[in-house]
C-alpha cells in the first residue's frame, strides 16, 4: 500500500481528467475544495477503502459517523465520511453541505479540523 498506484483513496474530476491518489482521506476533501473553488466542479471519489463502506448499512450522515467513530480516536476524517456517502451516491459537495447542516443542529461535533464525532 506504499506506492501511489495502490493509494487507498482516489478522486477524479471527470470534466478535467485530473485525479488525486492519496493515503490520507482528508486530502480528497482538500482536493475537492481547491478544485471546486477554481473550477466549480464537483470531484468524484473513484476509490476508497471499501471495507469501511460495507460495515455501514445506513446512509444517514449521523449514522455513518456514529458507526465509524469507534475506529478513530480523534474523530472520523471528513474524507472517510465522504467516501462512505459517495458509495451511496452522495457527492462530496453534498456531503460537506450536510455536515455543515447537521453540525448546526447539534447532531455532530468536530473534535479537530475536518474530523467528526456524533453525539
Ligand atoms: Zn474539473
Amino acid at each position: 500500500m506504499s506506492t501511489q498506484d495502490h493509494a487507498p483513496y482516489v478522486a477524479v474530476c471527470p470534466e478535467c481528467d485530473v485525479d488525486l491518489r492519496t493515503e490520507a482521506p482528508n486530502e480528497i476533501v482538500e482536493f475537492y475544495r481547491r478544485h471546486y473553488r477554481v473550477t466549480g466542479h464537483d470531484v468524484e471519489i473513484e476509490r476508497a477503502q471499501v471495507d469501511l463502506a460495507e460495515d455501514v448499512a445506513n446512509d444517514g450522515l449521523k449514522d455513518v459517523v456514529w458507526q465509524l467513530q469507534d475506529r478513530y480516536e480523534n474523530g472520523v476524517p471528513f474524507g472517510v465520511v465522504a467516501a462512505v456517502m459517495s458509495d451511496h451516491g452522495v457527492s462530496i459537495g453534498e456531503t460537506l453541505d450536510e455536515i455543515h447542516d447537521v453540525r448546526m443542529t447539534g447532531g455532530l461535533y468536530e473534535p479537530q479540523d475536518d474530523h467528526l464525532g456524533a453525539f
